[in-house]
């Protein structure tokens, strides 16, 4: 299935390639930037794991569940979130910041938590990382325009963007698992450490994590399947680890192509 125009799709890679630092000299030692070949045979998903909550219940994560419970739409569940008075990080923020792209795309991504930059619009992924992060979906042929969609864990910005608790991750969790419910995407795609400590209730951090594919119990029956993939700001960080993304990427191309969940969802 073609999923791009030709002349998009080979504008996408040439600027994934550039993204993985095919146009600089970062190191003195040379590098070998092959790209793995897509292995043809499918593997096989886990059963999902009998999750192990992260923390107890609590008063306000009872209130959380409560609320997102009483959310029968998007919109109804954003208003929900925006009258959660459980956390402190909603005084220190700006704005809530709930999701961006088309609702109901097959793919949606789950980040960790607005920055600086997000917190200021109000849209996830809008700074440095969100930018590369479109330029990785971009090369497979996916956007926040036409086929993807998007949240974080944390719908506030954690103060000096400090990487979020695990009382945090376990308190917004209700208002993640419905939001995906309601979204109803056919995958989901875990973007970094905290997304993937959240939906597997694993203390294995993403690296061990990544490249395979797992199962998620999201509500009642209801399970799907999540890749957890390194995160863009990681990748800023570490140029050499986006060829783990890139092989991440290709395993989720070759499952909307192979599994005809198709890209538009
Ligand atoms: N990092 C995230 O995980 N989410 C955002 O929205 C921005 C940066």
């Amino acid at each position: 299935m073609v999923l791009v125009s030709e002349h998009e799709a080979l504008l996408a890679s040439l600027r994934w390639q550039i993204a993985m630092g095919a146009d600089e000299a970062i190191l003195e030692a040379p590098v070998v930037r092959a790209i793995p070949a897509p292995v043809a045979q499918k593997q096989p998903v886990p059963k999902p794991s009998a999750p192990t909550p992260l923390r107890k219940a609590t008063p306000h994560g009872e209130a959380a569940s409560a609320l997102a419970a009483g959310a029968d739409t998007l919109e109804a569940l954003r208003a929900a979130m925006a009258a959660f008075t459980g956390s402190p990080l909603r005084e220190t923020a700006t704005n809530l910041v709930f999701s961006d792209g088309v609702a109901g795309a097959a793919t949606m991504v789950i980040g960790e938590a607005p920055g600086a930059e997000e917190d200021r619009v109000g849209k996830p992924f809008v700074g440095a990382s969100g930018q590369l992060l479109d330029r990785m979906f971009a090369s497979i042929g996916l956007s926040r325009a036409s086929n993807l969609y998007i949240t974080n864990i944390l719908p506030f910005r954690p103060p000096g963007n400090r990487t979020p608790t695990d009382a945090e991750i376990a308190l917004f969790l209700p208002f993640v698992l419905r939001h995906i419910h309601l979204a109803r995407p056919r995958c989901l795609v875990l973007a970094g450490g905290v997304a993937a400590k959240g939906l597997l209730q694993s203390r294995d951090g993403v690296t061990r994590l990544r490249g395979r594919w797992h199962q998620v119990s999201i509500l009642g029956d209801e399970v799907l399947i999540a890749l957890p993939t390194l995160h863009p700001a990681y990748l800023l960080r570490n140029p050499l680890a986006k060829r783990d993304a890139w092989a991440d990427l290709l395993m989720l191309h070759r499952h909307i192509n192979d599994g005809g969940i198709g890209a538009d969802g």
